[in-house]
C-alpha cells in the first residue's frame, strides 16, 4: 500500500468531515484512519464490525461510510442494505470494500445502494481520490440529505421529478442535458459552482469534454429561460451560481 494520500475538501471552511471506517482487521483500518485524517479536515471513526457500524452509524450519522464486505457478525452487504432502509441513514454515502474475487459482491453491493467500490488490494491514493469524489458529488445534494423535487422562484417553476419547467407560467422545453444543468445550478442555488464541478455532475465525473462545453450549454439555458435565465451568474474565474 502506498503512504500517500491526501484529502482535500473543494471548499475552504467547510465543517469537519466525519468518516466511518467499518473493517475487523485492524492494521487496515488504522492505515486509512491515518491516510485520510493527514489533511486534517476529516475525521475518522473505526468499527470492527457490523452490528457496531449500524449502531455507530444510526447513532450519529458519518458524511461518508467505507465498509469492509467481509465482516463478523453482520456483514457489509447487509450493512449496506439496513442503513440503506432507514431514513436517518439512507443517505450516507458508502464506499464498499471488496476483495477482487467476488464480483457478485460488487454488483450486489451496488445494486443496494453503494456509491462506489475500491477492490483489495487497494491504495490508499486511489481510496483518496474515490473519497473526495464521493463527497463531491454528495455536496451537490440539499443539506437535508434530499435532492430537490420541485422548485419554485420569482420566475422558475422548476418540477425535476416531472421534467416539468416553467418560466412565469410559460413551458420551456430543455435538452436533457439543459435539464440536469439547471437541476444542478438550482439544488446549489446560491453556492459557485466551477465548470469543473459541473461537468462531473451532469456529464460523469469519468467523461472528458472540454469545460468549454459547458458555457456553451450555460449560455442556451439562459437565452431559453429568459428573466429566470438571468438568474444563472457567470463568476468571473470561478463559474456558475444560480442566485435567488
Ligand atoms: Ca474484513
Amino acid at each position: 500500500m502506498e503512504q500517500v494520500a491526501t484529502i482535500r475538501l473543494p471548499e475552504q471552511g467547510a465543517p469537519m468531515t466525519r468518516i466511518l471506517v467499518v473493517e475487523d482487521e485492524q492494521d487496515i483500518a488504522e492505515l486509512i484512519k491515518h491516510s485520510l485524517e493527514r489533511s486534517g479536515s476529516v475525521r475518522v471513526d473505526t468499527v470492527g464490525s457490523g452490528d457496531l457500524a449500524i449502531h455507530a452509524a444510526t447513532a450519529s450519522p458519518p458524511d461518508l461510510l467505507i465498509l469492509d464486505l467481509n465482516l463478523p457478525v453482520v456483514d457489509g452487504l447487509e450493512v449496506c442494505r439496513v442503513l440503506r432502509s432507514a431514513p436517518a441513514t439512507q443517505h450516507i454515502p458508502i464506499i464498499m470494500l471488496t476483495a477482487r474475487t467476488h464480483e457478485l459482491d460488487r454488483v450486489t453491493g451496488l445494486d443496494l445502494g453503494a456509491d462506489d467500490y475500491v477492490t483489495k488490494p487497494f491504495s490508499l491514493r486511489e481510496l483518496a481520490a474515490r473519497v473526495r469524489a464521493v463527497l463531491r458529488r454528495r455536496q451537490a445534494v440539499t443539506p437535508s440529505g434530499a435532492t430537490v423535487a420541485v422548485y419554485r422562484g420569482r420566475h422558475l417553476e422548476a418540477d425535476f421529478d416531472a421534467v416539468a419547467i416553467h418560466v412565469e407560467g410559460r413551458a420551456v422545453k430543455l435538452t436533457r442535458r439543459e435539464f440536469e444543468l439547471l437541476k444542478c445550478l438550482v439544488e446549489n442555488r446560491n453556492r459557485v459552482l466551477s465548470r469543473d464541478r459541473l461537468l462531473e455532475r451532469v456529464w460523469g465525473y469519468d467523461c472528458f469534454i472540454e469545460t468549454r462545453s459547458v458555457d456553451v450549454h450555460v449560455g442556451r439555458l439562459r437565452s431559453k429561460l429568459g428573466p429566470a435565465g438571468q438568474q444563472i451568474e457567470t463568476v468571473v474565474g470561478l463559474g456558475y451560481r444560480f442566485v435567488e
